[in-house]
């Protein structure tokens, strides 16, 4: 007997939608894709309850009759493409006639449409990827699709779901990015029956960014405006250096329009920063590719969330060089390439060795006034990275004869350290010299630091004995709606150390009081940098990583920075508190707090062994 058999439609559809359908905010994708297709200009998301029991999408766009909105739930029905031609130029964003068949197979939908000029809107309700109705009803022009108790037949599915905040972060991230891909659309989002977004129609991307992120974020970014028809125009907006993330989560990347998630882009835009971004932070991106229809395949993902590009070196200098544009517009540019001459004046400052080690109070943490960072800070911080950045490259690439200690130094493990460590000096103003009984040590001033408060913080939390401080008058800022998401869960957690944080009205919140090492210009930096990067999942899945999340982070803007004169006494200060930490080699980020070059190594290079 034979065993192969075709599968089912309804079974085929329940696989395509494993790959199209992961979680509501890809249904909404697809339908808000399909409203902008059907040339909308007015959109309106709708959710309850993460979008599980209901996901709503509305638009003004042409509708369908009522042959095609039957039509429209079966596999491989599109009206975007008829020919294996067509898919070499793709210029709608839908295209595969997957979508609708695989939303209907796992939920209860319901789809009214109307076009310009019928007598009557037609309803069509599917279950399950089963036909129950199809009637007269009333609706504008446009179309209105409800989706209901998403996966209510595949439980296994169902289960994958994670909790309300975290569909409805997901989903509010998406409507952001599609309003800003199209300016010209109204979008408006509700959650639980509260409007979250609204944004009128706007005549550029600069008005949409202003209505969803309001004046300060625009403030703190450079237009980007280059590259060149042919292969690629790339514009959009990218931040400042001084702004800076721990993730990529910030970078909205759009091709024609497209949202798309896509390496090469990311990487393009990294390498735009060098130099000037140290490595391992991310610039905050809205960018948007623009290239012909047949330079790029977007058919390389059921979900269209990645593309190919036919010729992706060139698309990648384009990007690449449109942000060093954008940078250099507004005097941000890496440094020269370094005279060989400079590694001569490595600054290294030594102070006199000191018999024995006193015990001094540790000083207060270096404050910095409590502004905003000005102007001339700004080019104070770019002006030190390049200096460092010249050093570096300078003391590797002059002078062939001498030998590098790269390979030489080492990290320390904590076995091995030993607490008679004097320190000699600094090197940079950056890295404490010290020497131990086995060589000499590189520490890291800033990671250090960094270590030592992290783990105070992380004590005094679980104590409940943090410290704040008032701030005289409360700073007021504006969240992102994806910030504006994940805050108030947030918020009880960063109590806990210290913060008293109040929402006024809409996204806008206040700082009344922050922990008391924090210096009080860094309190926003600190939160929107959190805001960011603390995902929803590991927010309701473990609040000890959230917890640690908040304390490294806190560490990281309270320490000492790199780049600062520390008088001996504030050397040997942090050694000490340094050896009484839980991990005094390795900082809450897991990089490495010391260096060492043992005498034996030294030894081997002057050949005395
Ligand atoms: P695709 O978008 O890949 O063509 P879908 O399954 O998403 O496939 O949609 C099938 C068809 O239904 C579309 O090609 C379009 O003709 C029609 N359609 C879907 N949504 C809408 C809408 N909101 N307005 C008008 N027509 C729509
Ligand atoms: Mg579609």
């Amino acid at each position: 007997m034979s065993k192969i058999r075709v599968l089912a439609d309804h079974v085929a559809n329940q696989i395509a939608a494993g790959e199209v359908v992961e979680r509501p905010a890809s249904v909404a994708k697809e339908l808000v894709e399909n409203s902008i297709d059907a040339g909308a200009t007015r959109i309106t998301i709708e959710i309850e309850a993460g979008g599980r029991r209901l996901l709503k999408v509305s638009d003004d766009g042409e509708g369908m009759v009522r042959d095609d909105a039957v039509l429209a739930f079966e596999r491989h029905a599109t009206s975007k493409i008829r020919e294996t031609e067509d898919l070499g130029a793709i210029g709608t964003l839908g295209f595969r006639g997957e979508a609708l068949a695989s939303i209907a197979s796992v939920a209860r939908v319901e789809l009214t449409t109307c076009i310009e000029g019928a007598s009557a809107a037609t309803r069509v309700g599917i279950d399950g990827g089963r036909m129950r109705d199809v009637k007269d009803a009333a609706h504008p022009r446009g179309t209105t699709i409800a989706v209901r108790d998403l996966f209510f037949n595949i439980p296994a599915r169902r289960k994958f779901l994670r909790s309300e905040a975290t569909e409805t972060y997901h989903l509010t991230n998406l409507v952001t990015h599609y309003a800003l891909a199209h300016p010209e659309i109204a979008f408006t989002f509700i959650n639980n029956g509260r409007e979250v977004v609204r944004a009128a129609p706007a005549k550029d991307l600069r008005e949409r960014a202003y209505q969803i992120f309001g004046q300060e974020f625009l403030e703190n970014l450079l237009e980007v405006n280059g590259g060149d028809a042919q292969v690629a125009r790339v514009t959009g907006y990218v931040s400042a250096p001084r702004d800076r993330r721990t993730s990529r989560d910030s970078q909205y990347l759009f091709v024609n329009r497209r949202f798309v998630r896509d390496r090469m882009i990311g990487r393009s835009l990294s390498e735009g920063y060098r130099s000037i971004l140290p490595h391992g932070v991310y610039p905050a991106a809205l960018l948007f590719i623009e290239t012909p229809l047949e330079e790029v395949d977007v058919n390389v993902h059921p979900a269209k969330t990645e593309v190919r590009f036919r010729r992706s070196a060139a698309v990648a200098d384009a990007v690449r060089e449109a942000v060093k544009a954008a940078l250099a517009s507004a005097s941000y540019t890496p440094p020269p390439e370094p005279e060989p001459i400079a590694t001569a004046t490595a600054a290294v400052s030594f102070i006199a060795p000191q018999p024995r080690i006193e015990f001094v109070p540790p000083p207060p943490v270096v404050q910095r006034p409590p502004v905003e960072a000005s102007g001339e800070e700004i080019a104070r911080d770019i002006e030190v990275m390049i200096q460092s950045a010249q050093s570096y490259q300078s003391a590797k690439s002059a002078f062939p004869p001498l030998n590098s200690a790269e390979k030489l130094a080492r990290e320390v493990t904590p076995e091995s350290l030993s607490t008679n460590i004097r320190p000699l000096g600094q090197l940079e103003e950056s890295f404490i010299i010290a020497t131990d009984d086995e060589g000499l040590l590189l520490i890291d001033q800033h990671v250090a630091h960094e270590r030592v408060l992290f783990d105070k913080y992380r004590a005094l939390e679980a104590e409940r004995r943090t410290d704040s401080q008032q701030l005289l008058v409360p700073e007021t800022f504006d969240l992102t709606p994806a910030q504006a998401a994940v805050f108030d869960d947030l918020v009880p957690e960063l109590e806990k150390y210290g913060f008293e944080l109040m929402r006024l009205s809409g996204r806008t919140v206040a700082v009344k009081a922050i922990p008391a090492d924090l210096p009080s210009g860094e309190a926003r930096n600190m939160l929107a940098e959190l805001l960011d990067t603390v995902d929803a999942e590991k927010k309701s899945s473990a609040r000890e990583t959230l917890r640690d999340e908040i304390a490294a982070s806190l560490a990281c803007h309270a320490a000492i920075k790199v780049n600062m004169s520390l008088a001996p006494e504030k050397m040997r200060w942090l050694i000490d508190r340094l050896l009484q930490t839980s991990s005094p080699t390795t900082c809450p980020h897991g990089r490495p707090i010391i260096l060492r070059l043992t005498t034996r190594d030294i030894l081997k290079g002057f050949h005395r062994v």
